[in-house]
């Protein structure tokens, strides 16, 4: 284990150490850089790129069939929220001078996306701060706002791939995949998942390191938002 690694693995026990750091009802006691939470991020996507490969064995040793292909984007339809970590990174990655033309090219997507997603992002977050899971399913399956292909994304292809978000990487369908685009309410279901206990466990537990991160780089209490108006925010010129 490299030096850095070690340092985050530490930050990431100081971070879980007090379940007000995640709630944000109390500061964390140490300074945590912008650098600092896209590094935690990116540990934490090597893991769960290990998991998903352990869950897709598990899926064909069972017999069971995930549906998902590079090209099927159905999900990127879907409003992802992050926290400021997961942006980070790949605002990080997109300021490298190799990816100057995809950084370009997403900021010209962005504002045709902005406005076609108005005030969904307020909205999920309201739902999602009050555990609201019933008033979530009403906004993506029924309002046709909430499919509006990522910004991030060109003509079916993710331009961020190596530094998608971790929902990104740990999203998928069972046997079906016409039941994720769906919206409209006649009754056909959501896409099934397949439960596998140590990535589901881990994703929980990434999923409060990365708010316990985002409230001490931005702020107590700071909402997460949308992954494409931080990243376009990150990249801003000057
Ligand atoms: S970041 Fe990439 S994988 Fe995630 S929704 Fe956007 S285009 Fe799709």
């Amino acid at each position: 284990m490299s030096d850095r690694q070690r340092e985050l693995e530490q930050l990431a026990q100081a971070l879980e150490s007090n379940p007000d750091y995640v709630s944000g009802r109390r500061a964390f006691p140490r300074t945590v850089t912008p650098d600092d939470g896209a590094d935690l991020a990116l540990l934490l996507q090597r893991q769960v790129d290990r998991g998903t490969a352990a869950r897709a064995e598990a899926a064909s040793q069972g017999g069971l069939h995930l549906a998902c292909t590079r090209g099927c984007n159905t999900c990127c339809e879907e409003l992802i929220m992050v926290h400021a970590p997961e942006a980070q990174v790949v605002a990080r990655w997109l300021l490298q001078p190799e990816n100057r033309q995809i950084l370009a090219d997403f900021r010209t997507r962005y504002p045709a996306w902005r406005a076609r997603v108005g005030d969904l992002p307020a909205r999920v977050e309201a739902a999602a701060a009050l555990g609201d899971q019933a008033a979530l399913e009403r906004i993506f399956s029924y309002q046709p706002e909430a499919r509006n292909l990522c910004a991030l994304n060109a003509g079916g292809d993710c331009t961020v791939y190596p530094v998608r978000p971790l929902v990104c990487r740990n999203g998928h369908a069972l046997d079906d995949p016409s039941k994720c685009g769906l919206y409209d309410p006649v009754g056909q279901g959501r896409r099934e998942a397949l439960a596998f206990v140590p990535l589901d466990q881990f994703m929980a537990r990434s999923g409060l390191l990365l708010r316990a991160a985002h409230q001490a780089i931005v702020g107590q209490r700071a909402p997460r938002r949308p992954l494409c108006e931080l990243v376009w925010e990150m990249t801003a010129p000057g």
